[in-house]
């Protein structure tokens, strides 16, 4: 599924329980495709760990956070969809790529990308950036450049603060555009 850079956020079917509000505007960011072209360049290293720690805080059980991020006492979470089902292959190389969180006695051992959707508040928290986990397969396998703006944002961004993403879910569309 294809959705251009920096549109607003939305899913294929409005009639779809998969289909969410938020209550800050969204942005698209990440939602590769065959084809499609894509910018591309280099992300800052600092930045991609950001990425990667992002997604390691949604997809892993809170005794190993502890574990891996021992100063963080409230990891956030930013997880706005998690697929149950068999993980996505990469629309791009077809392949099923794993995040390794590096610990030997974790559980589970990897994480699959490509199950899971997050987003990630702008500095003024004014909206909200909203990718699939493969963003970070496809920033370290295919140089994917994701737009300057959600980089800022994933530079500035605390993660330990205890946020939940899906408490700014709404039921309805809201009714003023905030941008
Ligand atoms: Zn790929």
């Amino acid at each position: 599924m294809h959705y251009p850079d920096l549109e607003e956020y939305r899913l294929a079917d409005p009639k779809s329980a998969r289909y969410a509000f938020f209550e800050p505007a969204t942005r698209n960011v990440g939602w590769l495709w065959r084809e499609i072209p894509f910018e591309q360049g280099a992300v800052p290293a600092q930045v991609t760990r950001t990425l990667r720690d992002v997604i390691m805080m949604g997809a892993l059980r809170r005794d190993v956070l502890q574990a891996l991020y021992p100063s963080c006492t409230a990891p956030s979470d930013f997880r706005t969809h998690i697929v149950r089902g068999p993980a996505l292959p990469c629309p791009l190389c077809g392949e099923e790529p794993v995040l390794d969180p590096g610990l030997a006695l974790a559980w589970p051992t990897q994480v699959a990308l490509g199950r899971s959707e997050y987003a990630i508040p702008n500095p003024g928290r004014t909206l909200l950036y909203i990718f699939p986990d493969l963003v970070l397969h496809d920033v370290e396998a295919h140089g994917y450049r994701p737009p300057a703006d959600f980089l800022e944002a994933l530079d500035g961004l605390d993660l330990c603060t205890g946020v939940v993403v899906n408490e700014l879910r709404t039921r309805r569309r809201p009714k003023r555009r905030l941008l």
